[in-house]
Formats: C-alpha cells, sequence, structure tokens
C-alpha cells in the first residue's frame, strides 16, 4: 500500500488550493478526483464576485487557472471514486472505486455538494428529458421554449437570468413570497420581459410522457390547483453535501461535515474543506480559504506527528 503524508479528495477550488498548499510546502501529496478539476465552478457561466476579477470570468476559465496552478508543482493523482475511508492511527485507508487502497496521514475531504433535487413524481423518470439541474449544460436545448426555474436562491435567481437569454419565456416558482436571493439578482429577474414570477407556489407533480409537457401546482396560500405548460424544469432548490463515503466517526449534520475554524474535524488527521462542511457562505472565495486553512491544519498536525 502506497502511503501519503496527504491525500485531499474532490479537485474544486477548495482542494485544488489545498493541494497547492500542501505541495508547495513540501508534503507527498496525492490528489483524487473522479472527473475533470473544477467542480461545480464548471457548470457556473459568470463568477461575478470573486476578488481581483472586476469583470469577472468564466467559471471554466478559473477552474484551468486553479488546475495550471496546481500543475505546476508535479504529484500523484487518481482520477476515481473514493469508495470507503477507514480511519487509523496515525494511517487512515481509502478505498476508490477500482479497489485500489491507499494510506494517508491526513485527509482533506473537498467533494463539495451537488444539486438537491425536489422529490415530486415524474422528476427522476423525465432528467435528460426535460428535467434538468444545470442551465449552462442544458439551457441550449430550449433555446426559444418554454421552461420554468424552481427555487428562491441564488442559484434560481441566476440561472433564470442566464436562461432568460435563450427561452420564449421562463416561470420562476418559489413556494414562499420572499426570495432569499441576493438583492440585485431578484431586482433583475422581477422586472425581465421574459420571467413570470409565481410565488408562493409548489410543483406537485412534473408531467409528460417521454419529455416534460407541464407541472401541476399548488397555490400554498390559496390551494388552488393548476397546470402550466411548459417543456423545461430547472430545479435549484439547494445543494446537499457529497459525503456518503465519510466515515461514521467523522461528526456530521444535515448541512455537511462539522469542523472547527481550523478546519479540522473532530478526527485526528482528517480535514473538511469548501461546500462539504456545514456553513452558511458557499463560494468560490471561502472554498479557496478553506482550501488554504486546511492544508495549513494539515501541515501542522503532520509536523506534530512526526516520522
Ligand atoms: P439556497 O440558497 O439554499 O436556496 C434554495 C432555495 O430552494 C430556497 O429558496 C428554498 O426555499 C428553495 N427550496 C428548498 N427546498 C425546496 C423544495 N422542496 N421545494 C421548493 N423549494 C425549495 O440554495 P442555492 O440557491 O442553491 O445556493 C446555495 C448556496 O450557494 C447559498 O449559500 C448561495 O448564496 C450560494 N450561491 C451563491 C451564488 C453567488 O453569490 N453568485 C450563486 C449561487 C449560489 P426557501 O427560501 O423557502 O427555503
Amino acid at each position: 500500500m502506497n502511503i501519503y503524508d496527504a491525500v485531499v479528495i474532490g479537485g474544486g477550488p477548495a482542494g485544488m488550493t489545498a493541494a497547492l498548499y500542501l505541495l508547495r510546502a513540501g508534503v507527498k501529496t496525492l490528489s483524487i478526483e473522479k472527473m475533470a478539476p473544477g467542480g461545480q465552478i464548471l457548470m457556473t457561466e459568470e463568477i461575478e464576485n470573486y476578488p481581483g476579477f472586476p469583470s469577472g470570468l468564466k467559471g471554466y476559465e478559473l477552474a484551468d487557472k486553479l488546475s495550471a496552478h496546481l500543475e505546476d508543482y508535479p504529484h500523484d493523482k487518481i482520477m476515481d471514486e473514493v469508495r470507503e475511508i477507514k480511519v487509523g492511527d496515525p494511517v487512515h485507508e481509502i478505498t476508490v472505486g477500482d479497489g485500489q487502497v491507499v494510506g494517508a496521514k491526513s485527509i482533506v475531504l473537498a467533494t463539495g455538494a451537488r444539486y438537491r433535487n425536489l422529490g415530486v413524481p415524474g422528476e427522476q423518470r423525465l432528467v435528460g428529458k426535460g428535467v434538468s439541474y444545470c442551465a449552462l449544460c442544458d439551457g441550449n436545448f430550449f433555446r426559444d421554449r418554454v421552461v420554468a426555474v424552481v427555487g428562491g436562491g441564488n442559484s434560481a435567481l441566476e440561472e433564470a437570468l442566464y436562461l432568460s437569454r435563450l427561452v420564449k419565456k421562463l416561470y420562476l416558482i418559489h413556494r414562499r413570497d420572499e426570495f432569499r436571493g441576493a438583492l440585485c439578482y431578484q431586482n433583475k429577474c422581477f422586472t425581465h420581459e421574459k420571467i413570470e414570477i409565481l410565488r408562493s407556489t409548489v410543483v406537485d407533480e412534473i408531467v409528460g410522457d417521454a419529455e416534460v409537457q407541464k407541472l401541476a401546482l399548488t397555490n400554498v396560500k390559496t390551494g388552488e390547483k393548476s397546470s402550466l405548460d411548459v417543456e423545461g424544469a430547472f430545479i435549484f432548490v439547494g445543494f446537499e453535501p457529497v459525503m456518503s463515503f465519510v466515515p461514521d466517526a467523522v461528526e456530521k449534520n444535515v448541512h455537511g461535515i462539522v469542523t472547527d475554524v481550523e478546519m479540522c474535524t473532530n478526527v485526528p488527521g482528517i480535514f473538511a474543506a469548501g461546500d462539504i462542511r456545514a456553513k452558511m457562505c458557499r463560494q468560490v472565495a471561502t472554498a479557496v480559504g478553506d482550501g488554504a486553512t486546511a492544508a495549513t491544519s494539515a501541515f501542522s498536525y503532520l509536523e506534530q506527528l512526526g516520522d
């Protein structure tokens, strides 16, 4: 079994930053990522709030820059999914998809979060047939068509604005009257000529045979039922941390992995960074900060461990 001083799991901004800091500190590091480096930013069209880029930059551009920076420090990589982590003292064992097992004196968990499902009839069956969780990936299929976006957070508002450039008409459906997304996005959506807002409305079912045809809706204030003809349903109702492979010994709650401000979990040698953590603010800037902090904590831990 190959034993590394540090293994970083996840190749989004948090993971790439953690790996960069560890490698720059001369730590023998392995990074594991199941897909291309970048994580969620690959699905983000424009990042407008990453400091230092006043004109914004494309998600894939930032992913490329982070990845190129990391490539300045050659290191071992595995492109596969982590299946299991066995907590050890001081070496933890990580099993990846092909059955390979590697040892790690320290681990940075940075697998991020994925979009939450709405959980209504028709949703799973019609994924890829009109139901989507990524406007950037699938928006083009809906040029000049009628779609709905479900949700009231920043993702729903941003993705609605992106889609409104492509589609003929967009219904933004939110279960409450107040939106939790940023005011600047709210104002743009509320005044957009192609966007119609349906407040206090929930989706009961996504209806269609081969493709999405309509949504069955209920107004939660009046109880009134209605049907809305749409060809696409984009669901943005929050994130769920990706942590099914994280051992029971690591403390978690419904929002993610619990850490202290130094990104330490309750298990010695295991750290967490980015959207996998139980935290309020999920931004590229905070992910990068988490990654740097986790790496610094892992470095201190390894120094205390000695050899
Ligand atoms: P979010 O902020 O948690 O919003 C989720 C939205 O979905 C809420 O409006 C929620 O309604 C609604 N919702 C949840 N479950 C639902 C259900 N079963 N049925 C109908 N509606 C449901 O999630 P997010 O928009 O994906 O954003 C996640 C995090 O990333 C946030 O911290 C956000 O600020 C951040 N983010 C930031 C940016 C940016 O700054 N550019 C962009 C995207 C995301 P309620 O409001 O009623 O709870």
